[in-house]
């Protein structure tokens, strides 16, 4: 994939000018919303260090290289946001091929700002 292509996570704008501004030139988005699809597209990416980059400290995983480069993402849609100051609420819905078939991940997350910039806390329960 190009970075004049169209930005995987679904806004009309191409990779660079879009959620490349924050994997690629370490910018920081401007809301969880804008956060959140930055992450998108950086598992499309497989861009294990920006994953971890943003993900909170306290609740960091270790990502396994080999399993974001098999993933198959195909279409990101935010459902709902509840914005906040320092916490935000992002429900969001992407869509994966796994073994050839369509699937859906549902989740609803929760964001916060750490020194002035949005990490991806955790997936709530429903
Ligand atoms: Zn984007």
């Amino acid at each position: 994939m190009s970075n004049t292509e169209a930005c995987p996570c679904g806004l009309e704008a191409s990779y660079l000018s879009c959620c490349g501004r924050f994997i690629d030139l370490g910018a920081p988005p401007q809301s969880a919303e804008l956060l959140m699809r930055s992450r998108y597209s950086a598992f499309v990416r497989a861009n294990r260090a920006y994953l971890l980059k943003s993900w909170h400290p306290d609740t960091r995983p270790d990502l396994d290289q080999a399993e974001l480069d098999r993933g198959e993402w195909l279409k990101l849609e935010i459902l709902t946001v509840k914005p906040g100051l320092k916490k935000s609420i992002v429900e969001f819905k992407a869509y994966y091929l796994e073994a050839g078939m369509q699937r859906c991940l549902h989740e609803t997350s929760l964001f916060k700002k750490v020194k002035q910039r949005w990490h991806y806390v955790e997936a709530l329960a429903e």
